[in-house]
């Protein structure tokens, strides 16, 4: 590729509303465009990286025994219905009709069609196990999509469901996921972690997600340096809540935090997507004065009884919660919290926090809005509605740092992370649900045992970035970035023998099957150099008239800034 006839398009400045320094590289560097919230342009230079995720995780997969197909993104409500998802999705799912009336939705993941596909073609056990896959957009309407490609509306998903005969053989196209998935993060470059997550409903323990160490991460996980125990904060939380394992110490709500509003904190809270079922919900609610200053906020802690899914909180489902919020009893308060009810504090909150026992909530709707009781200071009517965007998320532990590891090998750290890949273990939920069975070897029909795997492609984008950077720009993983190599040619409009020269070993390196770009477009030697260390090209060759005079030419690495002078004769054989 000559870079006078690809499209390069760098920003000095990004635009004001990227949050985090990956959103802030991609958009400077010409990778993405925003279209609207959460919807980008992948440009040229984008894209070229996520065709290399693509490629390594179409590599490994099909390595592995799954296959590619595609499913629509345009898919029917009835499937949907089958499975009771149309009305548990939520707002998340968009939905759209035809001319005919008829319901859609744009798929945020495709097992309803994957098991379709399953019950029409899958008919005996001699067909088993299959693994199918697709790389497909996938769309999300996320009720606060930020920071880039991290959180997208419309974003890339590499989608995989494996279909087996019984539990042990989906064990096995569980672990061989695994492992697939260790490899398509080792051979990117990225820093990870696999940590156990909740199984919810299913039960069992096959759920990871592969989680990639950064700072800027939305997940929070906890590990063991001591033993190989790593589980995502709300598995960890979860255990901690259960009889018997009451080292819960604390529970943190960042309230108030000044000028913003509890409720708007607690109601993102809710809307955190956790696939997981809810063991315990906060309600906060805040008083202000006139100027609308608050100067008081309440927290209540709620247990919830039954498995009730956090997105029927988010829809706003409230019916199903009737009977499944109370609030905490004292007991229960004082095994989770180590004190009586009352004021619970200072335990990391800037306010005294009160929590009231025994109160059985019989229609959360009506305690929610219409509240006047005494005691119930609800000053929230805005919930459920359109609430200001918080800064802080509220942050909720019942697990902290420096707590006994559950296998009993060590003390818990908390890291955060971003969360680019997920296997999990369905077993026979959706087929069931869908009555979808084969035949098995004694003549019976039997349902399919499921698993399904989710990788965020172009999430992986931004979540490299966050981890590979300084403040010139990208630092890619050789594996993924745009390019692997750049040829500069310094005076390019000038010098023949600068032409020549780099034409020949551009000409050299893509023979060599080397992805290289030839920065032909005769700008100053700053400029060129400022774009590639932008952009992130691991490894640059600069051509002068210079060092040509003295039969050199220049390499720079983009990590270490390695400088190495090569003769015209080595460089080839040195890049390659
Ligand atoms: P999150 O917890 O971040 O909302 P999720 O658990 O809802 O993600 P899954 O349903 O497990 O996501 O989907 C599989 C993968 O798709 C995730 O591991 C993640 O890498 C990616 N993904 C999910 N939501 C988004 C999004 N809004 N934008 C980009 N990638 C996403
Ligand atoms: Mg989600
Ligand atoms: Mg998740
Ligand atoms: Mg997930």
């Amino acid at each position: 590729m000559r870079a006078s006839q690809f499209h390069l398009f760098t920003l000095k400045e990004a635009p004001s509303d990227a949050e985090v320094v990956s959103q802030k590289l991609m958009l400077r560097a010409g990778m993405i465009r925003k279209v609207a919230a959460g919807i980008y342009n992948y440009m040229p230079m984008g894209l070229r990286s996520i065709r290399k995720v693509e490629a390594i995780i179409r590599d490994e997969l099909d390595r592995a025994g799954a296959m590619e197909l595609t499913m629509p993104l345009v898919q029917p409500a009835e499937l949907w219905q089958e499975t009771g998802r149309w009305d548990k999705m939520g707002p998340e799912m968009l939905r759209i009709k035809d001319r005919h009336d008829r319901d859609f939705a744009l798929q945020p993941t495709s097992e309803e069609v994957v098991t379709d596909i399953a019950r029409q073609e899958l008919k005996s056990y001699r067909q088993l196990p299959k693994n199918f896959y697709q790389i497909q957009t996938k769309f999300r309407d996320e009720r606060r999509p930020r920071f880039g490609v991290m959180r997208g509306r419309e974003f890339l998903m590499k989608d995989g469901y494996s279909f087996d005969r019984d539990v042990d053989a989906a064990g096995r196209s569980y672990d061989a996921m695994y492992a697939a998935y260790g490899r398509i993060f080792d051979r990117i470059g990225l820093e990870y972690r696999a940590v156990a997550a909740d199984t919810g409903a299913i039960g069992g323990d096959r759920s990871h997600e592969f989680q990639v160490i950064a700072e800027t991460g939305e997940d929070a996980i906890v590990y063991c340096p001591d033993s190989d125990y790593a589980a995502n904060i709300e598995l960890a939380e979860a255990l901690a809540l259960l009889p018997g394992r009451s080292a819960a110490t604390t529970a943190l709500v960042k309230t108030p935090t000044p000028g913003k509003s509890t409720c708007g904190e607690v109601a993102e809270l809710l809307s955190v997507p956790l696939q997981t079922t809810v063991k315990s919900l906060v309600l906060a609610s805040d008083e202000t004065d006139e100027d609308g200053k608050i100067i008081k906020s309440t927290v209540w802690l709620l247990l919830v009884r039954g498995d009730h899914e956090l997105n029927e909180v988010k829809t706003g489902k409230i019916d199903g919660l009737k009977a499944g919020f109370r609030f905490a009893t004292e007991a229960e308060i004082i095994e989770h919290f180590g004190c009586k009810p009352g004021y619970l504090g200072p335990i990391g909150l800037k306010k005294p926090v009160r929590i009231i026992a025994d109160r059985t909530v019989a229609n959360m709707a009506d305690f929610i809005c219409g509240a006047n009781d005494e005691g119930f200071h609800y000053t929230g009517a805005n919930w459920g509605r359109d609430l200001p965007e918080p800064d802080v998320v509220a942050d909720i532990r019942n697990v902290v740092e420096g707590d006994p590891s559950p296998d009993g090998r060590g003390v818990l750290a908390i890291q955060r992370g971003i969360e680019v890949g997920h296997v999990f273990y369905l077993g026979t939920k959706y087929s069931q649900a869908m009555n979808a069975t084969f035949l098995d070897v004694d003549g019976k029909p039997k349902h399919f045992e499921m698993g399904c795997y989710g990788i965020g492609v172009t999430r992986i984008l931004g979540a490299a970035i966050e981890q590979n950077h300084d403040e010139r720009g990208i630092i890619w993983p050789a594996a993924i970035a745009p390019f692997e190599v750049v040829i500069c040619g310094v005076g390019w409009g000038k010098s023949e023998a600068v032409r020549d020269e780099a034409n020949r070993l551009y000409d050299t390196l893509v023979k060599a099957g080397i992805d290289v770009i030839l920065d032909d477009r005769d700008e100053r030697p700053g400029v060129m150099f400022a774009d590639w260390e932008l952009i992130g090209v691991p490894h640059r060759i600069t051509i002068g008239d210079r060092g040509l005079k003295e039969g050199i030419i220049e390499y720079q690495a983009r990590r270490d800034g390695e400088q190495i002078k090569l003769s015209t004769v080595d460089a080839a054989s040195f890049v390659a």
